[in-house]
Order: C-alpha cells, then sequence, then structure tokens
C-alpha cells in the first residue's frame, strides 16, 4: 500500500490539466478571470471532483491560478505573462543555479538599453507615473521590504514604458531577485540607494532624451551592481536555513 501511485486517476488528472492550462493559454480565460467552479468543472469533464481539486490545485502550484476563498472565492487566473518568467528565474536563484554576480551583469546590460527605449517610448501616463515613484521615495517606511520597494518602483515603471515585453519580463525577474537578496542582508540602505538618486534618468526619459537616459541607468547600474555584488556572501550565510527558502518561494512580491 502507498507504493504506487493509481495509474488511470493521475493521467485522468493530468489531461484535466492540460485541457485548463491550453484553455488559459488560447486565451479562453484571462488575466483576473475566474474559472468554472469545481462543480461545472465536475460535469463538464465528467470526471470526479477529486480529480478536479487535483487538476486546480496544479494549477495553482505552476503559478496559472491563485485560490481565493469564501462565498464569491474560487481559482483565478493570474497574469501569465510575468509570474511564470519571474517564478522560473526565482527557483533557479534559490538552487543556486543563478549567482549574484550573473544577476548584477544581466542588470548592468539591460537596464541602460530599457532606459533607452523607455526615453523613446513612453506615454504620458508613464510619465506621470515616474513623477510619482520619484516622489515616493521621499516617503519614511517602517520595513526593509516597503523600502525596498519604495526605491524599485521607477525600475518596474520604466521597464513597462520600454515596450518590449521581453525586456519587461527580464528586468521585472531581476527585479524580484534583487529583492530577495536585498531583503535577506538587509545592508545600510542610506549607502545602497538615495532617495532622488533616479532624478537624471527620470529627467531624461521625461525629456525624451534617449541618449541621456542610457547614461544615467549606466551610472546608476555601474554604483548598485557593486553594491549588489557586495552582498553575496552574506545573502549565501543567511539563507542556508531551508526553511526560510520555502517561505521565500511562497511569497508573493510586487
Ligand atoms: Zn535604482
Amino acid at each position: 500500500m502507498g507504493r504506487f501511485k493509481p495509474i488511470r486517476q493521475f493521467r485522468v488528472s493530468e489531461a484535466v490539466l492540460s485541457q485548463l492550462k491550453d484553455s488559459i493559454l488560447l486565451g479562453k480565460f484571462k488575466s483576473g478571470e475566474k474559472l468554472p467552479s469545481e462543480r461545472e468543472l465536475t460535469e463538464e469533464f465528467q470526471v470526479s471532483r477529486g480529480v478536479i481539486r487535483e487538476a486546480i490545485r496544479a494549477l495553482e502550484i505552476t503559478g496559472f491560478v491563485r485560490l481565493r476563498q469564501g462565498p464569491t472565492g474560487g481559482a483565478f487566473v493570474t497574469d501569465l505573462s510575468f509570474d511564470h518568467v519571474g517564478n522560473a528565474f526565482l527557483d533557479l536563484f534559490m538552487a543556486n543555479k543563478v549567482s549574484i554576480p550573473e544577476l548584477a551583469n544581466v542588470r548592468y546590460y539591460i537596464e541602460p538599453e530599457v532606459a533607452r527605449l523607455a526615453a523613446l517610448n513612453a506615454t504620458i501616463e508613464d510619465k506621470n507615473r515616474l513623477i510619482e515613484a520619484q516622489k515616493a521615495e521621499f516617503l519614511s517606511v517602517t520595513t526593509t521590504a516597503a523600502r525596498i520597494t519604495q526605491f524599485q518602483r521607477v525600475h518596474h515603471v520604466i521597464a513597462e514604458a520600454c515596450q518590449n515585453h521581453f525586456y519587461e519580463a527580464i528586468s521585472n525577474s531581476m527585479l524580484r531577485l534583487t529583492f530577495e537578496v536585498v531583503e535577506a542582508v538587509d545592508p545600510d540602505h542610506e549607502a545602497l540607494h538615495m532617495p532622488g538618486e533616479h532624478k537624471h534618468i527620470i529627467d531624461a526619459v521625461i525629456s525624451a532624451n534617449a541618449k541621456a537616459a542610457q547614461a544615467a541607468m549606466q551610472i546608476h547600474m555601474e554604483k548598485f551592481c557593486e553594491n549588489l555584488l557586495e552582498m553575496e556572501t552574506a545573502y549565501r550565510q543567511k539563507t542556508l536555513m531551508a526553511d526560510k527558502r520555502a517561505k521565500l518561494r511562497r511569497r508573493k512580491y510586487v
């Protein structure tokens, strides 16, 4: 008993999972939409509730849906484009398959190009968001996580404004890994990143000066990535605890 998985049941739930995944990927269920209820799916697929539950659980684990409890709850489709790339990189990073020097190197080369594109493509709305994000850097916050979020906002807006979804996904993933490292190490924040440090980048993006935006981001990355590299040893020591890894993997990021 308990040595083997019941094959038939397993295959049925895999088949259900595959169909549900396909309908999400084909856009039949869009980001934020709720999947049909457990009862409806049971009837449509003509399988047991257990099979449906197993498939939904697998969708949740792989980041396709988020479950919400309560009378208006259910399985809600997540925004696939970024969650997936981010989760994959995060897993590789946690498994020590991506290092901090590699992360710093990618940010160093990609972010100036992202800033250049943002200067060419930013909308009025993006520009207003940049101004807001810059103002928010000066607000006082109490937690390390809130402080990192505060400084990353400008980078997220620039990534979105660059109008290239690959760059946006890569930038957001790198920001997420950076969040992990900085939060775990909790360094002297004043030395790491000062409020207003993005000013030249923001000014250049707002005035649509692509060259200046690229140069300003390059200077910012030179300093920041150097600090990031210095955190490597401290980070690896602090994340030795296995339970911490599990906790971090589950947490949601902004
Ligand atoms: Zn920054």
